[in-house]
């Protein structure tokens, strides 16, 4: 029987400063513990900008909060003249657990290839932390190749001579749904999520891809969730929007409730 923690992870992309983050985390905290939310069985995940880490880190081990976070992006490159990029080691100094790896933002308005996204997954595990690699079609790979030639695609392309990452978290983002209150279908989102960790599995053996949390991301709401979380591939939901409303995103973690 495969035990796969569920993982709800908040992309908040460039929204709250770090007072806002610091408010948001606070009411999260209180949300959650009101609500008897039980933080071994459902993982939770903040991404905020890199100016509000280190408020979030203060307030996350003032208070023992058992709420994980991480960089929304970070460099392939260890340090150097490499002006306004952040280091995976610095993400790292702060406490943070994860890093998104190639959000379909990053690929489309920062150019972000495939052989960017490898390098950035590589540097990733050489700094500790845990990649959250992003892959999804457009809508017209969607239409062109359907719905999971491009994400097994970029996850190949991904791991592609990355052998020393050996621990990884795949959100499964289709652009479409992205930001544009259309998600896909919990069947959709299955059948995709099931094509990517048979690669996995093709590509890493048997234990890594049943070992592996695979997210949906897109147009994920409260009202939502609970489709997705029945899917047997699909072990949590990576959202944007909502994250940024506390009720939202702590119903949405609270799902099982
Ligand atoms: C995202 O940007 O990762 C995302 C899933 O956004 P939204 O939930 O707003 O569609």
């Amino acid at each position: 029987m495969v035990t796969r923690t569920p993982l709800m992870a908040g992309n908040w992309k460039m929204n709250f400063d770090h007072l806002q983050s610091i408010a948001f985390v606070q009411k999260l905290a209180w949300t959650l513990k009101d609500g008897k939310h039980d933080f071994g069985a459902v993982e939770v995940a903040v991404f905020p900008p890199f100016t509000d880490l280190r408020s979030v880190q203060t307030l996350v081990d003032a208070d023992k909060l058992k709420i994980a976070y991480g960089g929304q992006d970070l460099s392939p490159h260890e340090s150097g003249a490499y002006t306004g990029d952040i280091s995976g080691r610095f993400l790292s100094a702060l406490g943070c657990r994860y890093v998104l790896v190639g959000h379909s933002e990053r690929r489309t308005l920062h150019g972000e290839t495939d052989e960017i996204c490898r390098d950035k997954v590589a540097a990733a595990a050489r700094s500790g932390l845990v990649p959250v690699l992003c892959v999804g079609e457009t809508s017209e790979d969607l239409e062109a190749h359907g719905a999971a030639a491009v994400p097994v695609s970029q996850l190949r392309a991904a791991l592609e001579g990355n052998d020393a990452v050996t621990e990884l978290v795949i959100a499964y983002e289709p652009v479409w749904a992205i930001g544009s209150g259309e998600a896909a279908t919990p069947e959709q989102a299955q059948t995709v999520c099931r094509a990517l960790r048979e690669t996995l599995a093709e590509l890493r053996g048997d234990d890594m891809a049943g070992d592996t949390r695979l997210l949906y991301g897109g147009s994920v709401k409260a009202s939502n969730v609970v489709g997705f979380m029945r899917e047997p591939d699909i072990d949590g939901a990576l959202i944007g929007g909502a994250s940024l409303k506390i009720d939202e995103f702590s119903a949405i973690v609270r799902y099982r409730q």
